[in-house]
């Protein structure tokens, strides 16, 4: 089983937060883009190994700015070369402004029957203090849009810990967001990444951040939420109703082959990783000669242990030590027990029959714990 995963790197406006690459476009850019992507399926499409390929993920940046002859082109091109009749599980992301009855049912009619929409919160002033171009309004409308047009397998993505958010306005996120009814919520801690203009922003004192209690408090929040409004705490950042789990993560997470397109995209084929350049412009010159524009690495097994354990430990199926033993040894093992021994005893983790989990207070927790665990 592979997954492909394409990256649109365009975007209309700079969201204050993001890092992800992603410039501006115009028309022709974007059309010598899809012939890149083109170009770069039918010169990697071997990295499958032949596994049937049941995700298909469009993410950004912004695939909702292309047009629905451009998605046409791409996915036919891709088509074209990788045989996508297996594929259960397509998804495009969308930003709220973009989303119309025609945009959705033209990419419903392109084979798409996933969408995934950042909102980020339902507060109108928290929206406009990180730079989103939609209102919560929007959102709200556009979510119904995709459900009259037909796609009712929906992830809406929310941030807390945001500038100027209370406990009261995420609850009045949450709230709405439960309102929807959607069958999968990422929800994601705002992280300050160097290089942002959030990140200069708080250096320069421009803002205030969010306390560490405040965050935590939110999380609690929305852990609570979630639990009670029938979701699914399946991964870290991941809340689904049950059987509604994102199969293309879910994949990734199980270490399965997936074949990344496009600027700053990464590849994994069963034995090293690649990472393509991250610039648009390059990128459609290499492919244009035929020139591969990644980078591969080897993982070593130390790199690979510490790897799956970063994987593992953050989804609710945690780690099986019977499994760390199989691949990796009684080494790696020994250690991993040793280690997480005192966060048993701190409960913040888990332990049952050898099957390693993050507690409600541990997932708070998660990155301190698994780098514990690491080698
Ligand atoms: S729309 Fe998405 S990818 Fe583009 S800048 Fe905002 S968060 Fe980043």
């Amino acid at each position: 089983m592979a997954g492909i995963y394409i990256h649109i790197p365009f975007c209309r406006s700079k969201c204050i937060y993001c890092d992800f690459y992603s410039i501006g476009a115009n028309e022709a850019l974007v059309d010598s883009y899809i012939g890149a992507l083109v170009s770069e399926c039918r010169l990697r499409y071997d990295e499958l190994r032949g596994e049937a390929v049941h995700t298909v993920y469009f993410g950004g940046g912004t695939p909702s700015l292309l047009s629905l002859n451009q998605l046409k082109r791409l996915i036919d091109g891709i088509g074209s070369i990788v045989d996508l009749k297996c594929v259960e599980e397509f998804t495009v992301e969308v930003n709220p402004d973009d989303v119309s009855h025609d945009f959705v049912s033209g990419v419903s009619a392109l084979g798409v029957n996933r969408v995934s929409m950042g909102i980020q919160s339902f507060v109108d002033d928290e929206l406009s203090a990180i730079n989103r171009r939609h209102t919560a309004n929007q959102a709200i409308v556009a979510v119904g849009t995709i459900r009259n047009a037909g796609i009712y397998n929906i992830n809406i993505d929310l941030i807390y810990g945001l500038p100027g958010q209370t406990i009261e306005s995420w609850d009045f996120s949450l709230s709405e967001a439960v309102k929807l009814n959607v069958p999968h919520i990422s929800c994601y801690n705002l992280s300050y990444e160097e290089g942002t203009r959030l990140y200069r922003m708080r250096e320069s004192g421009l803002l205030t951040e969010c306390s560490d209690d405040d965050c935590i408090a939110m999380y609690k929040l929305l852990s609570r939420r979630m639990r009670d409004s029938g979701y699914e705490h399946y991964e870290v950042s991941n809340f689904a109703k049950p059987d509604m789990y994102s199969r293309h993560n879910s994949a990734y997470w199980s270490g399965a082959v997936y074949l990344g397109l496009g600027a700053s995209a990464h590849s994994f084929d069963g034995v090293s990783r690649s990472y393509n350049i991250a610039n648009v412009r390059r990128y459609i010159e290499l492919m244009s000669s035929g020139t591969l524009a990644c980078e591969r690495e080897s993982l070593s097994e130390v790199e690979r242990y510490d790897e799956y354990v970063m994987i593992h430990m953050r989804t609710s199926r945690g780690v099986d030590v019977k499994d760390i033993i199989r691949i990796f040894g009684s080494q790696f093992s020994s250690h991993f027990v040793s280690e997480a021994q005192r966060h048993v005893d701190s409960r913040l983790l888990l332990c049952i029959d050898g099957v390693y989990c993050l507690t409600d207070e541990g997932v708070m927790l998660s990155d301190m714990i698994i780098r514990d665990l690491m080698w």
